[in-house]
Protein backbone atom coordinates (compact mmCIF):
# COMPACT_ATOMS: atom_id res chain seq x y z
CA UNK A 1 0.00 0.00 0.00
CA UNK A 2 1.19 3.30 -0.64
CA UNK A 3 -0.81 6.29 1.57
CA UNK A 4 0.06 10.16 0.49
CA UNK A 5 -0.98 12.09 3.83
CA UNK A 6 -2.66 15.30 3.39
CA UNK A 7 -1.81 17.20 6.59
CA UNK A 8 -3.59 20.72 7.31
CA UNK A 9 -5.41 23.40 9.25
CA UNK A 10 -7.80 22.88 6.76
CA UNK A 11 -9.21 26.54 8.09
CA UNK A 12 -11.57 26.10 5.60
CA UNK A 13 -10.12 23.54 3.22
CA UNK A 14 -10.92 24.55 -0.75
CA UNK A 15 -10.03 24.08 -4.26
CA UNK A 16 -5.96 23.70 -3.75
CA UNK A 17 -5.66 21.41 -1.58
CA UNK A 18 -8.21 18.70 -3.35
CA UNK A 19 -6.45 19.13 -6.54
CA UNK A 20 -2.84 18.95 -5.07
CA UNK A 21 -4.39 15.85 -3.25
CA UNK A 22 -5.42 14.32 -6.49
CA UNK A 23 -2.78 15.55 -8.96
CA UNK A 24 0.16 13.95 -6.41
CA UNK A 25 -1.96 10.54 -6.05
CA UNK A 26 -2.18 9.93 -9.54
CA UNK A 27 1.42 10.46 -10.47
CA UNK A 28 2.77 8.80 -7.77
CA UNK A 29 0.50 6.25 -7.77
CA UNK A 30 -0.75 5.96 -4.45
CA UNK A 31 -3.64 3.92 -2.84
CA UNK A 32 -5.69 6.94 -1.32
CA UNK A 33 -5.39 10.04 -0.05
CA UNK A 34 -5.41 10.68 3.85
CA UNK A 35 -6.96 14.29 5.17
CA UNK A 36 -5.73 14.67 8.57
CA UNK A 37 -6.63 18.31 10.03
CA UNK A 38 -4.13 19.44 12.54
CA UNK A 39 -5.30 20.36 16.44
CA UNK A 40 -2.22 22.97 17.48
CA UNK A 41 0.57 22.86 14.90
CA UNK A 42 3.37 24.80 16.56
CA UNK A 43 3.87 27.33 13.67
CA UNK A 44 0.76 28.64 13.95
CA UNK A 45 0.77 28.69 17.60
CA UNK A 46 0.07 32.46 18.54
CA UNK A 47 -3.04 32.45 15.68
CA UNK A 48 -6.77 31.84 16.59
CA UNK A 49 -8.14 28.81 14.28
CA UNK A 50 -11.64 27.71 14.31
CA UNK A 51 -12.63 24.85 16.08
CA UNK A 52 -12.01 21.61 15.04
CA UNK A 53 -15.63 20.15 14.96
CA UNK A 54 -15.76 22.49 12.21
CA UNK A 55 -12.15 22.02 10.40
CA UNK A 56 -13.23 18.13 10.81
CA UNK A 57 -16.80 18.55 9.20
CA UNK A 58 -15.57 20.88 6.43
CA UNK A 59 -12.73 18.31 5.02
CA UNK A 60 -15.17 15.75 5.01
CA UNK A 61 -17.67 17.66 2.95
CA UNK A 62 -15.18 18.00 1.02
CA UNK A 63 -13.61 14.96 0.43
CA UNK A 64 -16.93 12.74 -0.09
CA UNK A 65 -16.92 12.23 -3.85
CA UNK A 66 -13.53 11.13 -4.37
CA UNK A 67 -13.18 7.50 -3.22
CA UNK A 68 -9.76 7.71 -2.73
CA UNK A 69 -9.73 10.12 -0.38
CA UNK A 70 -10.34 9.58 3.40
CA UNK A 71 -10.11 11.80 6.41
CA UNK A 72 -8.83 11.26 10.12
CA UNK A 73 -9.24 12.37 13.42
CA UNK A 74 -6.04 11.20 14.62
CA UNK A 75 -4.23 14.68 14.98
CA UNK A 76 -7.37 15.83 16.53
CA UNK A 77 -7.99 13.10 19.21
CA UNK A 78 -4.29 13.45 20.35
CA UNK A 79 -3.50 15.81 23.21
CA UNK A 80 -0.47 18.43 23.29
CA UNK A 81 1.09 19.85 19.72
CA UNK A 82 0.42 17.98 16.58
CA UNK A 83 3.93 16.51 16.05
CA UNK A 84 4.17 15.10 12.32
CA UNK A 85 5.90 12.83 13.77
CA UNK A 86 3.88 11.13 15.67
CA UNK A 87 1.31 10.66 13.18
CA UNK A 88 3.95 9.03 10.88
CA UNK A 89 4.32 6.65 13.75
CA UNK A 90 0.91 6.24 14.34
CA UNK A 91 0.15 5.30 10.87
CA UNK A 92 3.16 2.66 10.67
CA UNK A 93 1.18 0.70 13.24
CA UNK A 94 -1.92 0.92 11.78
CA UNK A 95 -1.16 0.09 8.43
CA UNK A 96 1.92 -1.87 9.08
CA UNK A 97 5.89 -1.38 7.94
CA UNK A 98 5.60 -2.67 4.41
CA UNK A 99 3.11 0.25 4.12
CA UNK A 100 4.79 3.58 2.07
CA UNK A 101 3.74 6.59 3.77
CA UNK A 102 3.85 9.76 1.49
CA UNK A 103 3.84 13.11 3.40
CA UNK A 104 2.71 16.31 1.07
CA UNK A 105 3.68 19.87 1.35
CA UNK A 106 3.86 23.12 -0.81
CA UNK A 107 7.20 23.73 -1.90
CA UNK A 108 7.28 26.64 0.77
CA UNK A 109 7.00 24.34 3.39
CA UNK A 110 10.37 21.92 1.96
CA UNK A 111 12.61 25.05 2.67
CA UNK A 112 11.32 24.99 6.03
CA UNK A 113 11.79 21.00 6.71
CA UNK A 114 15.03 20.93 8.46
CA UNK A 115 13.21 23.04 11.39
CA UNK A 116 11.20 20.25 11.86
CA UNK A 117 10.35 18.56 14.94
CA UNK A 118 12.98 15.51 14.85
CA UNK A 119 13.57 16.28 10.52
CA UNK A 120 15.83 13.85 10.34
CA UNK A 121 14.16 10.85 11.95
CA UNK A 122 10.78 11.86 10.13
CA UNK A 123 12.49 12.04 6.52
CA UNK A 124 13.89 8.51 7.25
CA UNK A 125 10.75 7.27 8.23
CA UNK A 126 8.46 8.19 5.26
CA UNK A 127 8.61 9.95 1.44
CA UNK A 128 8.18 13.54 1.40
CA UNK A 129 6.42 15.01 -1.85
CA UNK A 130 6.91 18.53 -2.62
CA UNK A 131 4.45 19.93 -5.04
CA UNK A 132 5.88 23.21 -6.55
CA UNK A 133 4.13 25.39 -8.94
CA UNK A 134 5.50 26.09 -12.20
CA UNK A 135 8.13 28.89 -12.06
CA UNK A 136 8.57 28.29 -8.56
CA UNK A 137 12.10 27.15 -7.62
CA UNK A 138 13.43 25.54 -4.61
CA UNK A 139 16.59 25.43 -3.66
CA UNK A 140 16.97 21.72 -3.39
CA UNK A 141 20.63 21.31 -2.85
CA UNK A 142 20.16 22.96 0.41
CA UNK A 143 17.72 20.39 1.27
CA UNK A 144 20.22 17.86 -0.09
CA UNK A 145 23.00 19.24 2.08
CA UNK A 146 21.31 18.91 5.65
CA UNK A 147 19.45 15.57 5.13
CA UNK A 148 21.73 13.78 2.84
CA UNK A 149 21.35 10.39 1.02
CA UNK A 150 18.06 9.92 2.43
CA UNK A 151 17.00 13.42 0.65
CA UNK A 152 17.74 11.84 -2.74
CA UNK A 153 15.88 8.33 -1.56
CA UNK A 154 12.76 9.96 0.18
CA UNK A 155 12.13 13.32 -1.10
CA UNK A 156 10.47 14.29 -4.06
CA UNK A 157 9.39 16.66 -6.12
CA UNK A 158 6.20 17.49 -8.32
CA UNK A 159 4.60 20.09 -10.52
CA UNK A 160 1.36 20.50 -10.02
CA UNK A 161 -1.54 22.54 -11.40
CA UNK A 162 -0.80 25.65 -9.35
CA UNK A 163 -4.37 27.29 -8.03
CA UNK A 164 -3.68 30.39 -6.30
CA UNK A 165 -6.14 29.92 -3.29
CA UNK A 166 -4.91 29.91 0.19
CA UNK A 167 -7.24 29.92 3.44
CA UNK A 168 -5.80 32.97 4.70
CA UNK A 169 -7.32 34.93 1.61
CA UNK A 170 -10.67 32.78 1.68
CA UNK A 171 -11.29 33.94 5.35
CA UNK A 172 -10.30 37.68 4.55
CA UNK A 173 -12.92 37.22 1.31
CA UNK A 174 -15.78 36.60 3.91
CA UNK A 175 -15.02 38.98 6.52
CA UNK A 176 -15.52 41.29 3.97
CA UNK A 177 -18.44 39.60 2.50
CA UNK A 178 -17.18 38.68 -1.27
CA UNK A 179 -17.82 35.69 -2.78
CA UNK A 180 -15.80 32.86 -2.40
CA UNK A 181 -17.55 30.27 -5.21
CA UNK A 182 -15.70 28.25 -7.12
CA UNK A 183 -12.82 28.36 -4.99
CA UNK A 184 -14.16 25.63 -2.47
CA UNK A 185 -16.21 22.60 -3.10
CA UNK A 186 -20.54 23.56 -2.96
CA UNK A 187 -20.72 22.15 0.07
CA UNK A 188 -17.92 23.83 1.90
CA UNK A 189 -19.08 27.09 1.06
CA UNK A 190 -22.79 26.50 2.02
CA UNK A 191 -21.72 24.85 5.66
CA UNK A 192 -19.38 27.69 6.06
CA UNK A 193 -22.78 30.17 5.34
CA UNK A 194 -25.13 27.51 7.95
CA UNK A 195 -22.45 28.04 10.51
CA UNK A 196 -21.57 31.86 9.63
CA UNK A 197 -17.90 30.99 10.31
CA UNK A 198 -15.49 33.48 9.35
CA UNK A 199 -17.78 36.58 9.33
CA UNK A 200 -16.79 38.48 12.19
P1 LIG B 1 -3.42 29.35 5.68
O1 LIG B 1 -3.54 30.48 4.70
O2 LIG B 1 -4.37 29.45 6.85
O3 LIG B 1 -2.01 29.05 6.10
P2 LIG B 1 -3.39 27.36 3.60
O4 LIG B 1 -4.26 27.71 2.44
O5 LIG B 1 -1.91 27.56 3.44
O6 LIG B 1 -3.95 28.06 4.90
P3 LIG B 1 -3.00 24.98 5.10
O7 LIG B 1 -4.09 24.25 5.80
O8 LIG B 1 -2.04 25.80 5.88
O9 LIG B 1 -3.69 25.88 3.99
O10 LIG B 1 -2.20 24.04 4.11
C1 LIG B 1 -2.08 22.65 4.20
C2 LIG B 1 -1.13 22.16 3.12
O11 LIG B 1 -1.65 22.48 1.82
C3 LIG B 1 0.26 22.78 3.15
O12 LIG B 1 1.22 21.77 2.85
C4 LIG B 1 0.23 23.84 2.07
O13 LIG B 1 1.52 24.07 1.51
C5 LIG B 1 -0.70 23.20 1.05
N1 LIG B 1 -1.43 24.20 0.25
C6 LIG B 1 -2.15 25.24 0.69
N2 LIG B 1 -2.71 25.94 -0.31
C7 LIG B 1 -2.33 25.32 -1.46
C8 LIG B 1 -2.57 25.56 -2.86
N3 LIG B 1 -3.31 26.59 -3.28
N4 LIG B 1 -2.01 24.72 -3.74
C9 LIG B 1 -1.24 23.69 -3.33
N5 LIG B 1 -0.98 23.38 -2.03
C10 LIG B 1 -1.50 24.19 -1.10
MG1 LIG C 1 -0.52 27.72 5.08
Amino acid sequence: MKIGIMGGTFDPIHLGHLATAEAVRESFSLDEILFIPAARPPHKLGKLVTDEKHRLAMTILATRSNKFFKVSDMELKRTGLSYTLDTINELHKIFGSSTELFFIIGADSLADLFKWHAAKELVAKCHFIATTRQGVDVDFSAVEKFFGAAAREHIHRVTTPGLEISSTDLREKIRLGRSIKYLVPEAVEEYILKEKLYDD
